[in-house]
């Protein structure tokens, strides 16, 4: 019998890359998956849920759907980042134990460790301190989810899990002016730097700015490559405590460089500057990805130029097609 396997958040950044993986080099015939986005149902509604699952009854569920934003985002909006995710986790987990689902792979985040730590992160470091006071609503919600395995399976003995993933780029990532990530964010103030009309200014002149000083560093993973680790999450890692997946810790990238990388993707011909009345958020979140390499020692990531350039290309060929979430 065919595994049906149903993934929430199934339309965004991550879900799209895992569907793209799992129709090429991760076809399987004895899986049939299923992505489904906010307009399948309100998961903050417990009965929209239930709705949901009884379209669907999955065995499998890959847990991605939540209020997610960049910095700048959830420095606004910390209660409801809190507020709406644990709505969305409790629901979801609570019907996948109503259900019976046999496995559940939630989405957590390299930003909600202690903000004071000793690097590198690792798994056993999410509940020991003070998320960063720029996200603590995300942060304690997120943190909920490992909680929330944990009680599952020393209740019910239910195989709940949940995957740390440092920042995520790709196609189809969410480009908003004031709700990206770093990177979408960049992406779209460069085109529209580049494509602005407004102005005879010659691109030479023209100034491309960078929020903060540029210095804090990031691990970013392509979200192809996610995709692929969170699909062998789900088929092979069988453990109730979270699992890092991340680039290694010397593929971590300051902010100036993500700049430079994306400048260059563009080919953009002006000059780079730092807006240092903008906040830089945390310094640094460098996470160990050792339990992983232990399970997957050869698995290789994408390199960022090469990854940058990709998501580029598919920026400008989907703005060029109206075809851009923003
Ligand atoms: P974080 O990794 O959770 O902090 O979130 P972001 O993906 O929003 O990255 C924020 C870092 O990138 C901070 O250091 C910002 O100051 C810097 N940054 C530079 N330009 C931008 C931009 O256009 N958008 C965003 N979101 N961050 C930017």
């Amino acid at each position: 019998m065919s595994t049906r396997i149903l993934v929430t958040g199934g339309t965004g950044l991550v879900g799209s890359a895992i569907k793209y993986v799992v129709e090429t080099t991760e076809k399987r015939g004895d899986e049939t998956w299923f992505f489904v986005g906010s307009k399948e149902g309100n998961l903050t509604d417990l009965q929209s849920t239930r709705e949901l699952f009884d379209k669907y009854k999955p065995n499998k569920v890959i847990h991605l759907a939540a209020m997610v934003g960049g910095l700048f985002h959830n420095m606004k909006n910390n209660l409801d980042f809190l507020r709406q995710n644990m709505l969305i986790n409790d629901n979801i987990l609570l019907v996948c134990h109503e259900f019976n689902v046999e496995k559940v792979v939630s989405c957590l985040s390299t930003c909600i460790f202690p903000d004071k730590t000793t690097y590198p992160i690792d798994e056993t470091m999410i509940h020991n301190g003070l998320p960063h006071d720029s996200n603590f609503g995300y942060s304690y919600a997120k943190r909920l989810i490992d909680v929330l395995n944990r009680g599952y399976f020393e209740q019910h003995n239910r195989l709940f899990t949940s995957i740390v993933p440092c920042n995520i780029y790709g196609p189809n990532d969410n480009f908003s002016p004031t709700a990206s990530h770093v990177i979408p964010g960049m992406i779209q103030r460069l085109y529209n730097l580049i494509n602005d009309s407004t102005t005879n200014t010659p691109q030479e002149e023209r100034v491309f700015t960078v929020y903060g000083t540029g210095k804090p560093l990031r691990q970013f993973i392509y979200s192809h490559d996610l995709a692929k680790l969170a699909i062998w999450t789900l088929r092979e890692y069988d453990s109730v405590s979270p699992i890092i997946l991340s680039v290694d810790e010397e593929d971590e990238v300051t902010i100036e460089f993500v700049a430079r990388s994306i400048a260059k993707a563009f080919d953009f011909k002006g000059r780079i500057e730092f807006d240092t009345t903008k906040a830089d958020g945390q310094y640094k979140k460098t996470a160990s990805n050792k339990k992983l390499r232990s399970y997957q020692p050869d698995f290789q990531f994408t390199k960022f130029e090469d990854a940058i350039k990709h998501t580029v290309d598919w920026y400008l060929q989907s703005k060029s097609q109206n075809a851009i979430r923003e």
